[in-house]
């Protein structure tokens, strides 16, 4: 019986045979913690009911722990060196599926259908690059495909983003762009002690789950990219930043004023005052009225 791939002995072993060092570059901070590990796995709440995508298997670590628990385990990792490393820790298993792909790149939809069966609920767990920790969320809601749950690791900070309220420091585009569709629940934060090598920050496990998306925009996309513009200059008014959204010289300030008196917003007001359903309103007014 072999150690769990985890444990510190076995994670150092592991890199000392294949001669391998940590590139800061591709996020690798790799967990040696089992207890860690196996409750993320329990966060997500996986069982044999579930497929399981990985994104960033590393040396394996977390994506044992998953297997041990999943139907069918399909874990996408960029660093080339690592698929050999993968294909021996994760021998054991003969549910586990390692490809070399750069998730940012991935067809997720296509990948997903080759990989699974279609009969099993899909999570994604994973303990993410965190210097693309944002653009692959982001991938992740915009694959169109409906996972059961995302549940995933990222910087503390990062994970107060995507949690947070209007009205606070930390609201800002990447809150409302995973709120207007997800559920966000900080699971439980973890020290950065527990990884090798150490981090500068802690980190946190996050628990996405589908919600109904009550207020509909007319344009999804458009409907972002309103978001984005508002929170362009976080500590100039709404009237300024969409004036300047919308193109100073074409704007029909009427229009304008007509349009924020009409949802009974104040032109004063700041981006972070304002709710995903008040930018919805707005968007859809923008596009309503021609403005
Ligand atoms: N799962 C392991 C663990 O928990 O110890 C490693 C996690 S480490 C924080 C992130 C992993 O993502 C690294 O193995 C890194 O090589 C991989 N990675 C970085 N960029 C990636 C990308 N664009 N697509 C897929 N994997 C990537």
């Amino acid at each position: 019986d072999r150690p769990d791939i985890a444990s510190p002995v076995r994670t150092r072993a592991i890199m000392e045979t294949y001669g391998l060092n940590f590139k800061k570059s591709l996020g690798q901070n790799f967990l040696t913690d089992v207890n860690i590990l196996k409750k993320i796995v329990d966060a997500a709440g996986v069982d044999e009911n579930d497929d399981v995508l990985e994104i960033g298997p590393g040396i394996g670590a977390l994506t044992e722990q998953i297997a041990k628990r999943a139907h069918n385990v399909l874990a996408l990792e960029l660093d080339d060196r690592l698929i050999p490393v993968l294909a021996e820790t994760l021998e054991p298993y003969d549910n586990i599926q390692v490809v070399k792909q750069d998730v940012l790149k991935a067809d997720l939809k296509q990948l997903l259908s080759k990989h699974f069966d279609g009969q099993h609920h899909v999570k994604v767990v994973a303990n993410l690059p965190y210097y693309i920790t944002s653009p692959i969320i982001i991938h992740l809601l915009e694959t169109g495909l409906s996972f059961d749950s995302i549940v995933v690791m990222m910087q503390k900070e990062v994970a107060e983003r995507l949690g947070a309220h209007s009205g606070t420091k930390a609201y800002g585009s990447l809150s409302i762009r995973v709120q207007y569709q997800m559920n966000v629940k900080v699971a439980f934060i973890v020290p950065k002690t527990v990884f090798v090598p150490q981090p500068k920050v802690d980190s946190a496990i996050v628990i996405l789950s589908p919600k109904e998306i009550l207020a509909l925009p007319k344009d999804e996309q458009f409907f972002f990219k309103v978001v984005k513009g508002c929170f362009q200059h976080r500590r100039k008014t709404i009237w300024n930043n969409l004036q300047s959204f919308l193109g100073k010289k074409k704007v029909n300030k009427e229009k304008l004023q007509q349009m924020l008196l009409e949802l009974d917003v104040s032109p004063k007001t700041r981006a972070e005052n304002l709710s995903i359903d008040e930018f919805v309103q707005l968007a859809n007014k923008i596009i309503e009225l021609k403005i």
